[in-house]
């Protein structure tokens, strides 16, 4: 009989290796199955040519999100301002584009102050929802960038109290992109994950997993890992391709198949200098048409300057179709539209596409696509038998981002502890 653990986490995205540290932290016996042969799940890191490194998962952070600076600053990381003196540029112009971003965002709040329990919300998505605002086409073109440049779906398929619910958690007063990590986000991951040595196995994907009288029992990458309990800390997407035995409850299950994963390519733009200062621009470019299409200044001191580009939502469905090659070349066409011809002389150029990603499903995180599905947070929080699950979708304060996954884990070990 192999062993058996205490306790068996899958996944070693932030979620999974913030449950770890904690079980650790109460001596508990763990073991980390994660699918890719890398850690961070949707943090993770590329090398430009010259050397320098960037992220091209998750980047940003700021001082509202306490659990990740605070973790960042343990291991020693470097928060580096993210530069955004001077002009920000909205494409194409509009004829009063500081009204339309203001009225935008006034709609915004207006979203998060209605109730997400509300009978009224039933049924309604969020573009029913804007569809029913006096706003000029501007500002509505404005909103629909934000919503599905930041939730990564169409807004036609969002439900409205999904995303009232899911905005109201978002509480930074600091912009998000406030600040970005001088040595990369997933460095902290590696930090993290260096400290498990063996009990950490990359190439692991979990594919079933049985529950017993004894605990749990998972299948992977031809092995049988036994454990008491199981944190499955993986997008629910990609819970829900896990084979569990006995089946779920239907409840549980209905509430795993409730969610869609999003879709997002971002590229990374390396240029030989800041050129846009020249111009007093700040790099940030905001567009309402196409609507999805973001990017801003990343340059760290020192020589060489990068500008990162999202492209969220059915954007980046369409722009994939195409080679890559294209894909590269619409990128650099739109950025020199927006700041000038010198953004077609990039000397490196990252495009990481997030669509479809294996193990992690492609958005900055998933969302809830089923108009019924009002208490699936609830259900999956409160996991079944032996089985928990943690990922930043599940967060109560900052879901879909580092800072929801940290909490995530963390609450989903509290949740054991509780039990047993
Ligand atoms: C392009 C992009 C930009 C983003 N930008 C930001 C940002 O600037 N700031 C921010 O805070 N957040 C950002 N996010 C969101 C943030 O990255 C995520 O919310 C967070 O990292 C999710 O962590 P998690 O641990 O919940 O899930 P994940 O990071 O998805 O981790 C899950 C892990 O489980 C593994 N796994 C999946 N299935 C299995 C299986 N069957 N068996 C074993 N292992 C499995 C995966 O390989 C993965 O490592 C961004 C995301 C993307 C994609």
């Amino acid at each position: 009989m192999s062993q058996r653990h205490d306790v068996l986490v899958v996944g070693a995205g932030f979620a999974g290796l913030s449950a770890v540290a904690s079980l650790l932290d109460r001596g508990m016996d763990v073991v980390v199955l994660e699918a890719a042969a890398r850690v961070g799940g949707r943090v993770e890191s590329a090398v430009f040519n010259d050397g320098t490194r960037v992220d091209t998962g998750a980047q940003f952070v700021c001082d509202d999100m306490e659990n990740v600076i605070a973790l960042l600053a343990r291991y020693g990381k470097t928060l580096v301002h993210t530069p955004m003196a001077g002009e920000s540029v909205v494409q194409p112009p509009g004829r009063d584009d500081d009204e339309a971003y203001a009225r935008s965002r006034a709609l915004r709040l207006q979203l998060r102050g209605l109730n997400p329990a509300d009978p009224a919300l039933a049924g309604l998505t969020v573009a029913d929802w804007l569809a029913a605002q006096s706003v000029s086409p501007d500002t509505a073109l404005a909103f629909r960038s934000t919503v599905e440049g930041l939730w990564c779906r169409p807004i036609g398929e969002l439900p409205l109290w999904y995303l009232v619910s899911n905005d109201r958690r978002i509480t930074n007063r600091q912009t998000e992109i406030e600040y970005f990590v001088g040595e990369t986000i997933h460095s902290l991951a590696e930090d993290m994950a260096a400290a498990l040595g063996s009990r950490l196995r990359t190439g692991h994907p979990v594919t079933r997993i049985a529950t017993g009288p004894d605990g749990v029992e998972a299948s992977a990458a031809g092995a049988s890992i036994f454990a008491r309990q199981a944190i499955v800390a993986v997008p629910p997407v990609m819970a829900s391709r896990i084979a569990y035995e006995p089946g779920l409850p239907p409840k549980l299950s209905a509430a795993l198949g409730a969610w869609r994963s999003g879709t997002v390519i971002k590229a990374l733009v390396r240029y030989r200098r800041p050129f846009w200062r020249d111009e007093g621009l700040s790099g940030l470019v905001a567009w309402r048409d196409p609507v999805g299409l973001f990017s801003c200044d990343v340059s760290r001191d020192g020589p060489g300057a990068t500008l990162v580009v999202f492209i969220a939502g059915p954007l980046a469905q369409s722009w994939r179709q195409g080679p890559e090659a294209q894909l590269r070349e619409t990128i650099l066409e739109k950025l020199a539209a927006a700041l000038g011809a010198e953004a077609g002389n990039a000397v490196d150029l990252i495009v990481r596409d997030w669509t479809d990603d294996l193990w992690c499903g492609g958005g900055y995180g998933d969302t809830i696509f089923d108009m019924q599905a009002r208490d699936a947070e609830d259900i999956l929080r409160a996991g079944f038998g032996p089985i928990r699950f943690a990922c930043a979708e599940l967060s109560p304060s900052f879901p879909c981002y580092v800072e929801g996954a940290i909490v995530a884990g963390r609450a989903a070990v509290e949740a054991m502890s509780c039990r047993q």
